[in-house]
């Protein structure tokens, strides 16, 4: 039997480049149909995370257009990362295979053949890997390197230069709907999940029109939230710098006892003031790190849903039948 596949596509605030892309998706689907053992009950799903201009407009559009668009709405925008979840978990539903991919165009739609064949060839996840960014300003490239190293340096687990253009099989999604946290970085939660697995190399494109929703303020955040969403390695630091910084006072009281014993009056108010301040520093930025975890504890606590689907392009019992 042919493979069931849904393409799942966050989109948010994306009207000038939703009609283009749209376009795209749906030819290469078209081609993955004809060529690679794909079913034609395949759909190309958008999920509007509480667009504020005419994107949904344009997905109902679409979706009475040709049967293969669906869309659905998620109640208010709640980031990039649960737009995604909410795709994937409906497409859990009725598809053998998905790939999310994001609308702008950035991921190259044709390196979806590849995916395609190595999900044949037996692999559970397949994920899109950038070879090069030379379309991206230096300033991105410099600070999505230094992301990555990053996280990999701080212990969570992600392959190096992918983002979120990956296939995923439907026996992925079952085990990883078991994943039940809140802060979601899933880049960083796909390799937990295990499978065998394989990269698809592409080259990232120019976005084709509209512009990009990260900033270097929220790619900071995201890193952040990366790295403690996946591992307590900063903690880790702190208790080895803690730990580091008591010897450096110990060796300095010995110093100063010494130096006593022998007649000389240790002098230096203007560095014992320095110390004073940098530790203090350290000392408040460690209780900060500490505190965000707590924090992460205290959102995870309450459980709340990851995403609410307001409204849909079609009927689920009717999907049921296609
Ligand atoms: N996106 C989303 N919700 C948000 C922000 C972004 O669904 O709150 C979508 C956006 O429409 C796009 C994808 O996430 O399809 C990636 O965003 P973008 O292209 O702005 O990020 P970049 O490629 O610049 O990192
Ligand atoms: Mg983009």
């Amino acid at each position: 039997m042919d493979t069931v596949l849904w393409i799942v596509i966050p989109c948010y605030n994306e009207e000038d480049v939703l009609p283009i892309t749209s376009e795209l998706f749906l030819k290469e689907l078209s081609l993955l149909i004809e060529k690679e053992k794909i079913s034609s009950k395949s759909r190309i799903l958008f999920i509007n995370d509480g667009s504020r201009d005419k994107t949904w407009e344009i997905i109902k559009n679409l979706a009475e257009k040709d049967e293969h668009y669906i869309g659905i709405c998620q109640s208010r925008n709640r980031g990039h990362q649960n737009a995604v979840l909410a795709g994937l978990m409906e497409a859990k539903k009725y598809a053998d295979i998905t790939i999310s991919i994001d609308c702008d165009g950035q991921d190259d739609i044709t390196a979806m053949e590849a995916m395609i064949n190595e999900y044949h060839n037996g692999c559970e996840i397949v994920y899109g890997v950038r070879s090069k960014r030379d379309t991206d300003t230096f300033f991105k490239r410099v600070t999505a390197e230094g992301f990555y190293k990053l996280l990999n340096t701080m212990g969570a687990e992600v392959v190096y230069n992918h983002a979120d253009y990956r296939l995923v099989s439907r026996k992925v999604l079952e085990a990883f709907s078991e994943f039940k946290e809140v802060n979601l970085f899933l880049r960083g939660m796909f390799p937990l999940v295990g499978f065998k697995s394989t990269s698809v190399y592409y080259e990232r494109q120019e976005r084709m029109a509209g512009k990009s929703h990260y900033p270097l303020r929220k790619m900071l955040a995201l890193a952040f939230d990366g790295i403690t969403s996946l591992s307590v390695k900063p903690i880790q630091m702190i208790t080895n710098f803690g730990i580091l910084v008591s010897i450096i006072g110990f060796i300095g009281v010995i110093w100063a006892v010494i130096s006593w014993a022998l007649g000389n009056t240790v002098s230096g108010w203007a560095s014992m003031i320095c110390v004073i301040c940098f530790i203090g520093g350290v000392q408040l930025l460690c209780t900060g790190v500490i505190g965000q975890y707590i924090g992460k504890v205290y959102m995870e606590t309450k459980h709340r849903p990851r995403y609410i689907i307001s409204d849909r392009t079609y009927e689920k019992q009717n999907m049921d039948d296609k």
